[in-house]
Formats: C-alpha cells, structure tokens, sequence
C-alpha cells in the first residue's frame, strides 16, 4: 500500500522563539528550521510499515515556499521515496492545507496518510482531522502505536484516561503521538542518495481549492517572563514567606 506522510517545515524546538517587535508574528528570520517533531513520528512509522513489508511506497508532503525543500530532502534522507512541495506564498490555515492534502489524496490515492498530531509553530491540532472530514474517511488520532491487520488498522491512542485501543477500516487518516516510536537519524549515504531522489514542485492555487483566511491574528506576544525563584534559609523561613509574602496560608 501507499502511505502518504504530511510533513511541516517548523522552527526548530530547539530555538528560542523571538516574537517580532511590531506583534505581527514570530521572527523565522535566519531561525533554524526543521521537520515538527510529530512528523518525524509519521515518516518513521511509515518507514516501518515499509519494512515490514506492510507500506510498498512513501511520498512526503509538504505546503510550503521553495524553502521547505530542505524539509523534503530530510524526510527522503530518512527513506521517503519521493516527495511533492506544494508551493504557497503565503501560509494556508490547517483548513486550507487540508484542503490541499485531500487534492493530493484524490491525485495519490493512498491507503493511509500519516500527519503529526500538532505542528508546534501554531499548535493547531486540526489538520489531521479537517482532512479525515472532507475525505470522509476513518481517522485515529494521537496514534502511539499502530498495528495493521489485512485491511484495517489497530491503533491505540494515547487520551486522558489511558491508553484506547480502536480498529479502523483502510483508507484511513492516522496523526501521531511522540511516543508512537523514536525517528532515525539519517546516515551520510543516505543523505547522499536522497539529493537524486525526486521532488514533484506544485502551486498551491492550482488545485483550485479556496485558500482564503478565515481567522485574523490580533497579536502575537511573548510569553511573561517568570520572576526569579529565591533560596530559602530552612522550612520556617519558607513558612514564613508563604504566610507574610506570597499570602497563601
Ligand atoms: P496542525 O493542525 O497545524 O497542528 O498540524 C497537524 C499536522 O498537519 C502536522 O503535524 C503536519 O503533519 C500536517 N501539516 C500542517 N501544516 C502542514 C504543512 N504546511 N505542510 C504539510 N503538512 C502540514
């Protein structure tokens, strides 16, 4: 089977974000960027599922600008097999990207897409689902293991309450939890080999899906800074803070 891997160019987690002075946004302006960690998850599941014999074909995806081909060259290092850039200028919503993703799912037609849970630049946590909607398709998300069975798929989803195993007929959508597995490192053949492996570039406004915001960002802040912590001396000196300074016995 074919599995189609949504993966997002995002800012690296290690990177200390920088709001930018106007409030518009965050500042990406030479940032180290990466593919978000949850779809790291999704390439190395599918890569799995090709070693087992289970996937026969991995395409990465990506909806970006010309720079995200350095996301696709990382997942086709990690053992994609090709890889399509849907080119946008500006920035589609989760709605939008889904969108997008369900023309390449027509175009495509795989058994299973894999997207992260959440992209860690917006948090969104939509777009997984957005696309099971429009394809009205079977979906399990905050996938943190995944077992496939002929034509269904066993996935245990990590909630509040525990752990949920569900069962889920093919075609279907699955988005990851970190815990799903623990991505490869490519190795330097690897890298090599990925440079001559294809990138299909597409424009996004030719799909003719509508790509029009429907949310306006008011403001964008930084997170208050926290006030430094104190030492304290022994327990009543903290007793006695907590009683006379903070007001909390
Ligand atoms: P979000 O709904 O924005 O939190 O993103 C959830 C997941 O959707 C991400 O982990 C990706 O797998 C996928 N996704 C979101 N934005 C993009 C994008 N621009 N290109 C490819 N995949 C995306």
């Amino acid at each position: 089977m074919k599995v189609l891997v949504a993966v997002k160019r995002v800012v690296d987690y290690n990177v200390r974000i920088r709001v930018k002075s106007d409030g518009s946004g965050v500042d990406t302006d030479n940032v180290v960027m990466s593919m978000n960690p949850f779809d790291e998850n999704g390439l190395e599941e599918a890569l799995r599922m090709k070693q087992a014999g289970v996937a026969t074909e991995i395409v990465a995806v990506t909806v970006g600008t010309e720079q995200s081909q350095d996301t696709l060259r990382s997942a086709l290092a990690m053992g994609a097999d090709r890889a399509i850039l849907i080119n946008a200028e500006e920035a589609p919503e989760p709605l939008g990207i889904a969108k997008l993703l369900s023309k390449v799912v027509e175009q495509e037609q795989p058994q299973v897409v894999i997207l992260g849970k959440q992209a860690i630049d917006d948090d969104s946590n939509q777009t997984g689902q957005m696309l099971a909607a429009l394809l009205n398709w079977p979906q399990g998300t905050f996938a943190s293991k995944a077992e496939f069975e002929g034509d269904s798929v066993n996935l245990t989803r990590e909630t509040d309450a525990g752990l949920e195993t569900i069962k889920i007929n093919l075609p279907a959508i699955i988005t990851t939890d970190l815990r799903l597995n623990e991505p490869r490192l490519p190795k330097l053949p690897d890298i090599m080999k990925a440079k001559k492996k294809p990138i299909d570039m597409v424009e996004a406004a030719s799909f003719g899906v509508d790509l029009t915001p429907r949310l306006e960002v008011v403001s964008v802040s930084a997170p208050e800074a926290r006030k430094p912590g104190v030492i304290v001396a022994n327990a009543a000196e903290l007793i006695d803070k907590l009683k006379n300074e903070a007001g909390v016995l």
